[in-house]
Formats: C-alpha cells, sequence, structure tokens
C-alpha cells in the first residue's frame, strides 16, 4: 500500500480510515482517494486552494490539537469589552513575534503538529497586511502545519483592503471572522464601533471573492438599538456571501467603560428578556436562510462548521500563546489547563501563567458541559467515560438532573440539549458541574 508521507507523520495507522471518496466533497465530487485515506487537493476543485499537497479524511473531532494566537492590541477600546488588549496605532510586530517566539521556545512548543491555527485578539488586523503575513509564516516556521485543516484570523471590517486580503491568501489563510457586531449606524455608535454597515459589507464580499470562508460575529440585544435594526441586520447578513455567523448577546462585566456610562445615563445595560427574544429570532432567521444551528452561539452554512471552536466543544487539545492565551490538554488523570498572565506588560515581562488541574470527575462533568453546546453534535458520553475512566453509569448519573428535568435527551452515546434549551445552556451547566468526587 502506498502510504501518504504527509499523513504518515502524525497517524501511523492509514488504512484505518480509507475512504471511498473525498468526504468533504458533495456525493460525486471530489478525486479519487490516495489509498491512505487522502485525496490530493490539486485534483479536487473544491479544495484546490488548500496548502497541503494532501486532503485528509476528516478525523474525529477529539483529535489532533488547535493552535490559538492573542493578538492584544486595538485601535481603539470599545465600551463593552472585556478582553485583554491595548490601545495602540503602531503595533510593533517585531516585538510581539518575538515575544511569541520566546514562549515557544519556554514551552518547547516547536515543531508541534497542529490540526487548526486561529488568531484572535484583541484585533489581529491592526497588525496590518505585512505584520499579519509574517505573523502567519512566523507560526509556519515554528510548527507542523503540513496538514492544517483550517486558519482563521480576526479582522475589523475597516481593516479589510485589498493588500490585506492578498497578505492573508498568500499566507495560506482560509478563514476570515469579521467583528461586524452590526450593520446599523445607530448600533455601532452605541457599541463605539468605527465602521459603517457599507464597510462591512463591502468587507465581507471582498473577502469572499478572493475565496476566503467568512465568519460574521453578530451583538444581540443592544439596549437602546432602534426598532428593526436587529430584524435588518439579521436579513443584511443572509444577504451576504457569509458561511458563518457567531450571535452574542451583549453582556456587560463590572469594569468595562460601559458601566460608567450607565452611571452617567448615557447606556443602559442590557435587558435579558430583550436578548433572549433577539437570540431567537436570530435563530429563527437563520435557520429559515439554510444555516444550521449547530452550537449555541454559532450558526453554519452546511459544512462550514467552524472546526477549530469545535475543538473546544470536544475533548480536541489546544495551545494557546500571547496574553491570557489559554491551553488544554485532557488525559485519563483530568484536565490540565493554563492561562498566560493577562496584559501585555505582564506577558512581555515574563510573569508565571496559572496552571489549574481538575481531576477526571470535574474533567468528566466539564467535557460533558462543554459537549452539550453542540447542539447537533451533542456531548459523546462514551467518548468522555473513555477519556477519564469512568463508566456510563457515572455519566448518567451526572447527567441525571437534566434528565428529570427534562432538558436533555439520548441517542445512544449522544446527549443533546432539547430544542429550545440552547438558551439556557448554563442553567444545564449548573446542574451538572457542580459534583466534588474527585
Ligand atoms: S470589541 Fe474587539 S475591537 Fe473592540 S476593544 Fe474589544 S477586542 Fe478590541
Amino acid at each position: 500500500m502506498r502510504r501518504c508521507s504527509i499523513r504518515s507523520r502524525s497517524r501511523p495507522a492509514c488504512s484505518k480510515r480509507r475512504t471511498s471518496a473525498c468526504t468533504t466533497c458533495p456525493p460525486g465530487g471530489g478525486a479519487a482517494p490516495r489509498p491512505c485515506g487522502w485525496v490530493a487537493a490539486s485534483s479536487c476543485s473544491n479544495h484546490r486552494r488548500r496548502p497541503p499537497n494532501c486532503w485528509p479524511v476528516p478525523p474525529g473531532d477529539h483529535e489532533g490539537c488547535g493552535l490559538y494566537v492573542h493578538v492584544p492590541v486595538c485601535v481603539r477600546a470599545c465600551p463593552y469589552c472585556d478582553f485583554d488588549f491595548v490601545v495602540d496605532r503602531r503595533p510593533d510586530v517585531e516585538a510581539l513575534v518575538d515575544a511569541y517566539r520566546r514562549e515557544c521556545g519556554e514551552r518547547e512548543l516547536f515543531g508541534r503538529t497542529m490540526r487548526t491555527v486561529y488568531v484572535g485578539g484583541g484585533t489581529p488586523s491592526a497588525l496590518g497586511p505585512g505584520g499579519l503575513a509574517s505573523l502567519v509564516h512566523a507560526l509556519r516556521a515554528w510548527f507542523d502545519l503540513g496538514a492544517v485543516e483550517e486558519v482563521t484570523v480576526e479582522a475589523n471590517p475597516e481593516h479589510v483592503t485589498p493588500d490585506l486580503l492578498a497578505a492573508l491568501v498568500d499566507a495560506g489563510v482560509h478563514r476570515l471572522s469579521l467583528g461586524v457586531q452590526s450593520f446599523d449606524p445607530d448600533v455601532l455608535a452605541l457599541l463605539g464601533r468605527r465602521h459603517d454597515g457599507s464597510t462591512a459589507s463591502r468587507a465581507v464580499e471582498a473577502a469572499a471573492s478572493r475565496g476566503l470562508s467568512v465568519s460574521v460575529d453578530l451583538i444581540a440585544g443592544v439596549p437602546d438599538a432602534p426598532d428593526g435594526a436587529w430584524a435588518d441586520d439579521l436579513a443584511r447578513v443572509v444577504s451576504l456571501p457569509v458561511d458563518h455567523v457567531s450571535v452574542y448577546a451583549l453582556s456587560i462585566e463590572p469594569d468595562v467603560p460601559w458601566t460608567a456610562l450607565v452611571r452617567r445615563g448615557r447606556r443602559r445595560m442590557p435587558d435579558p428578556d430583550h436578548q433572549a427574544a433577539a437570540l431567537r429570532r436570530a435563530e429563527r432567521v437563520l435557520v429559515a436562510a439554510g444555516f444550521v444551528h449547530y452550537e449555541v452561539a454559532s450558526y453554519a452554512r452546511p459544512g462550514k462548521e467552524a472546526v477549530h471552536n469545535t475543538g473546544y466543544w470536544s475533548l480536541r487539545p489546544y495551545v494557546g500563546i500571547g496574553p491570557s492565551a489559554a491551553s488544554a490538554s485532557y488525559e485519563a488523570y483530568g484536565v490540565v489547563r493554563r492561562t498566560n498572565p493577562r496584559g501585555l506588560g505582564a506577558y512581555l515581562g515574563g510573569d508565571p501563567a496559572e496552571v489549574e488541574r481538575l481531576g477526571p470527575a470535574a474533567g468528566a462533568r466539564e467535557a460533558l458541559w462543554l459537549g452539550l453546546r453542540r447542539l447537533v453534535a451533542g456531548a459523546d458520553a462514551e467518548a468522555v467515560a473513555d477519556r477519564f475512566g469512568r463508566s456510563r453509569a457515572w455519566i448518567d448519573g451526572v447527567l441525571a438532573p437534566a434528565f428529570a428535568r427534562d432538558w436533555v435527551v439520548a441517542d445512544g452515546s449522544r446527549i443533546r440539549l432539547r430544542p429550545d434549551m440552547w438558551l439556557f445552556h448554563d442553567a444545564v451547566g449548573r446542574a451538572i458541574l457542580g459534583g466534588d468526587d474527585d
């Protein structure tokens, strides 16, 4: 049997994943598989632009490793934002890349094989075309991305220029996540965003025309949004060449500038009922337009689910570099989670990361809770039991309060939230996370 050289580096048992067609193509489409189950990207019209020479049979959701890179700069501070960033219009890209390199060296990460890469922030596009290109090229030099399945970069709409898109495409980026939030001028003003709706629409169209898969973030339930603005936002997003939509309810942490604006009477706190209605409307409109509501806050065209984010809900380990970035590994003895220091100064100054260890029971509870975010796939009870050395009876016991309240349903190994319970995922979490059985 011929072996695929890329595949054989990471997966010794090639023949176990043999397939009869390119499983990422529609039935009848795609190229004939190589014996090891990979197909040549160059002969598959849907995947011709993928950088690796081979296209993998999609591995299980829990397989591989994800890389997250936190870019902690923004060109201005949005009043609702609690993320880790500094305002810097001329960020020192070289210093930042040097700091990432130092972290990778100290943690002995060089050469590690990554299934997905996600460059988030902050505002990665604030690094500019040259800065982003040099960052992604550095990641390609430091990690084994020979078989990477998805490379995503976050951008603000006002930064999307032909030069930026060319730099991303040349660097092998597949996916652009745009912080649109709204297309409405009044909502954008309330949120303190710089772009306007036309800029956002043009950014989506330009990115899609360059072959990038576009994901759009929207914020639901903004207090004092004009009547009809949310309906218009949803109508606009489904009219654009968007593959993926993330819908977040506005959430205000105590120390963000929004709270001071509330005290001065210039903003109001979000109303949970208003937000729930907005989130339900989003589901109705997006599903009617052909999107799959596959995760609590995520909608995708069929086959366009975010591979990187799916790892967070599927026991797939991840490595985060940069300030505040988290890493996690899932082992039989539990979960090891590492969180880098918050703040660029602390990170550059070498402050230590926090390391948290969860025992196998707590790890299994958390894995079930995260898995329940997946509305289509659900939590895989058998996979959780295997990973953490639990019995299925133990898993069923953990889920008993949720079953008793009719919040979840079982379908073999898969446990899913009941329809409409996605709005109450946190409440389900409180019911299953509380045990102290480690
Ligand atoms: S919302 Fe995004 S662009 Fe605004 S401050 Fe936060 S990270 Fe920066």
